[in-house]
């Protein structure tokens, strides 16, 4: 199937409404699309259901942060939306995000950052206030070029994690997803910035709570990390999942959809697909 299978909407820090990035990747060309927010599933509905009137199969998603490293992330697939775990850890992270907010605008202020939270919630538009939002108020508003120097020097910064968020840990997030009858993939290796053994040894401990794959095909993966992570998930007999990680140009300027050949026969069967 041609496919992609990590997008963000407007339902955490996409550029984009579920319909609209439905709409894209039909434009595109794309069977199948898995729409992964940050934490939370409120886009999905409206992703199923522009998708069944496009005729694009959507691929109920999620990406769930993970406590153990910056940005340990895991993607959930295929899950149900009923009443369950998953529904309830997203709920506590959407908590955590909230009290998070006027911390980090606090944060900001102490640096000589002085932009308001109205603003960023207005231009968030949703409910789920990201990092990605405030970084692109202090574009616009000149304290920084781009969203990248607003990350390197303030929001992804050691400092910063002293007001980070609490965040589950990495097999809360696979059991969740598991426990409503999803399968999961550990997103972006290379952004944990692990030496390989000490990878090597996440993926076998990962694989041991039940992890089903490794997204080894995303657009800022050098060869020889895509055949790396080829070659972890032979070995710990995990499936391979790709996804562009798109949000929007105005988000992440230099990634556009992923159209690519990917094995979804394991996502897509026992009615998972809607
Ligand atoms: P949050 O979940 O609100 O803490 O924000 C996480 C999002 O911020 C990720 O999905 C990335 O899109 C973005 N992000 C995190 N670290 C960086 C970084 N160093 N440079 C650019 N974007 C980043
Ligand atoms: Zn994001
Ligand atoms: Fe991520
Ligand atoms: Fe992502």
């Amino acid at each position: 199937m041609i496919a992609d299978l990590h997008t963000h909407s407007t339902a955490s820090d996409g550029q984009y409404a579920p319909s609209e990035l439905v709409r894209l990747a039909k434009d595109r060309g794309l069977q199948v699309l898995a729409l992964t927010d940050h934490d939370t599933i409120d886009g999905l509905d409206e992703a199923v259901r522009t998708g069944a009137a496009l005729g694009l199969r959507v691929l109920r998603g999620v990406e769930l942060s993970a406590r153990e490293y910056r940005s340990l992330h895991i993607l959930g697939y295929g899950f149900s939306t009923a009443p369950s775990a998953l529904t309830r850890l997203c709920a506590e992270m959407k908590a955590g995000r909230d009290q998070r907010k006027s911390r980090i605008i606090d944060f900001l202020h102490e640096k000589g950052v002085d932009i308001s939270l109205a603003e960023v919630e207005e231009l968030a538009g949703g409910d789920v206030i990201g990092r990605p939002h405030f970084a692109q108020v202090m574009v616009r508003r000149g304290y920084v070029q781009s969203s990248r120097e607003a990350f390197d020097r303030y929001l992804d910064t050691d400092e910063y994690q002293r007001i980070e968020r609490r965040k589950p840990d990495a097999r809360a997030c696979i059991e969740a997803i598991r426990s409503a009858g999803g399968k999961t993939s550990f997103a972006h290796p290379y952004q944990v910035k692990l030496p390989d053994d000490a990878l090597e040894a996440l993926v076998r401990e990962l694989a041991g709570y039940g992890l089903d794959a490794i997204e080894c095909y995303y657009p800022r993966h050098t060869a020889e990390q895509q055949a790396l992570y080829l070659r972890l998930a032979e070995k710990y007999g995990l499936h391979a999942t790709g996804g562009s990680d798109f949000h929007g140009e105005r988000v992440k300027p230099d990634i556009t959809l992923a159209a690519w050949e990917l094995d979804t026969g394991w996502l897509l069967d026992q009615g998972r697909i809607v």
